[in-house]
């Protein structure tokens, strides 16, 4: 019987240290991921099970090109798990279950505009959006990407800034206090929403972060006119075994591993905490 908690091996093939705190891994699976129809590896906004043997598993949202066999975490380090990965080095061997999860709404973003939006360490799931948008680019309308952190040194994946903007994303960024060495907007990311022009009839939003945000995001959302079921959030709360086993991912009578973790805000701001 197959036994679904086992994991795979993965192989760092590289180590980017963005802040003390947050590091993106580069993993060679031993085995790829199955493509699916579309030739994708996952959907953006699908996550991984990954960790180290006696230290248990977290769960860690794709931060690479859909397109590419070798993945991408970006881990911060908050706890057991998270601290263990960070002590690893390259060419260190780690476990991978997944791909898991739903995804972002790609084929329902066709044609259309799309926000997203992210906050903090909230950002490796839309830059794989980011990666998949950049490489259908003509498929989309406009693509606005918001994002903030605390202080300029906590916004993460910069050296990718330039090569987005080329690729005709309108990156807007934000920091939450002043500070000597920022010269660009102040505030949350959600008053970034002001800037931007859309048809709210025929756009699509894609956020990710922490609660605070979500919920102050949806406050200046509706302003634009956006329905509720094209705002798909992703919720990175708790879960444990990935798979729909463990219940421990429970938001309402969804399980966040199987039928998330994104949603429709109209699906969950019921039970959102
Ligand atoms: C779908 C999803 C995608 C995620 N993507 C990423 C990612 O790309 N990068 C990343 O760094 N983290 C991500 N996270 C969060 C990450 O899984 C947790 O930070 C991680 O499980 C902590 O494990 P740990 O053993 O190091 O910490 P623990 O020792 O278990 O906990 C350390 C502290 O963090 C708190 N904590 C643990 N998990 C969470 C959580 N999910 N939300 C809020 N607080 C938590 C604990 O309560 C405790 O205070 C994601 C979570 C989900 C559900």
């Amino acid at each position: 019987m197959e036994n679904l908690y086992k994991p795979q091996l993965a192989k760092i093939a590289n180590i980017e240290e963005l802040s003390p705190t947050v590091k993106i891994f580069t993993l060679k699976l031993a085995k790829k991921f199955k493509k699916n129809k579309d030739g994708l590896y996952f959907i953006p906004g699908q996550f991984v099970m990954a960790g180290d043997f006696g230290y248990g598993e977290s769960t860690f949202g794709l931060a690479s090109s859909p397109y590419d066999a070798d993945i991408k975490i970006c881990v911060r380090a908050v706890g057991n798990v998270t601290k263990q990965l960070h002590h690893k080095n390259k060419g260190d061997t780690i476990t991978v279950r997944g791909p898991y999860g739903n995804g972002f709404p790609i084929q329902k973003m066709s044609k259309k505009s799309v926000i997203m939006a992210a906050g903090g360490v909230g950002i490796p799931p839309i830059v794989s959006l980011v990666e998949y948008l950049i490489k259908n680019r003509k498929k989309y309308d406009e693509v606005h990407l918001l994002y903030g952190a605390v202080a300029p040194k906590d916004l993460l994946f910069k050296k990718e800034y330039p090569r987005w903007q080329k690729s005709e994303i309108d990156l807007c960024l934000t920091i939450d206090k002043p500070s000597t060495d920022w010269q660009g907007e102040i505030g949350f990311v959600s008053g970034l929403c002001k800037k931007i022009e859309v048809d709210p009839r025929d756009t699509i939003v894609a956020v990710c972060g922490p609660g605070p945000m979500m919920k102050s995001m949806e406050e200046t959302i509706h302003p634009l006119g956006i329905a509720d079921e094209n705002i798909y959030v992703s919720d990175e709360r708790r879960l444990k075994c990935g798979i729909g086993k463990c219940q421990h991912c429970t938001c309402g009578n969804k399980y966040l591993c199987l039928q998330g973790p994104v949603f429709p805000y109209s699906e969950i701001k019921e039970n959102w905490d």
